[in-house]
């Protein structure tokens, strides 16, 4: 840990600023089950989830099971995928991750963090966005946006997503854990962007190590 110092008011206010202006922020993948959501958030690095949300309504069609991705040709499922980039890794993740998930998960996604990391290619944060949104397992997801804000604001000075993870969720109490990454996510795509963030207009201003300093350059 860090060992930053944020008051606990600070938070609280953060909290509720973003309860009012996001409402209702939530996962942008579509996904009618856990072993949907683990494919769209592979196939979402370094993509948009809109992309991501177009490719996926036939290939979700197309394959209705694990085993379904384990055994599809590695060649036909890249051009299935091929729109959302890196598609030779994503398929590979996808197909060794789906080979496990048949040969000794019955085919189902294991709503465990320790587990589910243990597959190929899934990381604490996909991890995290499938326990949070498929399970309502509280996880904190820590992206780009997550990591940028959470500097921002002051609430981490870690750089690593795994230590910010562990910062936040120490800041944050768990039940606003799921919500807060998707509020977070939200005001990174609408307001804090990462470059010319509109912090004139941004409401968490008062609270904002970053915003809150006139003379700090908005890179
Ligand atoms: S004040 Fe600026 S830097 Fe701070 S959260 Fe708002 S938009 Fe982002």
């Amino acid at each position: 840990m860090g060992g930053i110092h944020t008051s606990s008011l600070k938070v609280k206010s953060i909290l509720k600023i973003l309860d009012e202006f996001y409402p209702d922020a939530k996962c942008s993948l579509d996904f009618e089950d856990p072993l949907e959501l683990l494919i769209s958030t592979i196939l979402s690095a370094q993509c948009t989830d809109e992309r991501v949300n177009k490719v996926t309504p036939a290939l979700f069609e197309k394959h209705r099971s694990a085993r379904a991705y384990a055994e599809v040709p590695i060649e036909e499922l890249e051009q299935d995928i091929r729109s959302t980039g890196f598609y030779h890794n994503k398929a590979l993740a996808i197909k060794e991750c789906c080979k496990i998930l048949a040969n000794r998960f019955n085919g189902q996604v294991p709503p465990d963090l320790e587990t589910l990391v243990e597959l190929p290619g899934i990381g604490r944060k996909t991890a995290n966005v499938v326990l949070g949104n498929a399970f309502g397992i509280p996880g904190i997801v820590v992206d780009t946006h997550v990591a940028r804000l959470s500097a921002r604001l002051g609430l981490t000075r870690e750089k690593d997503p795994n230590k910010i993870e562990q910062e936040l969720m120490a800041l944050i109490p768990k039940k606003k854990w799921i919500n807060f990454s998707h509020q977070l996510i939200q005001h990174g795509r609408t307001i804090c962007y990462a470059r010319k963030p509109k912090c004139s207009i941004c409401p968490l201003r008062p609270y904002c190590d970053y915003g809150l300093d006139e003379s700090t350059p908005k890179a």
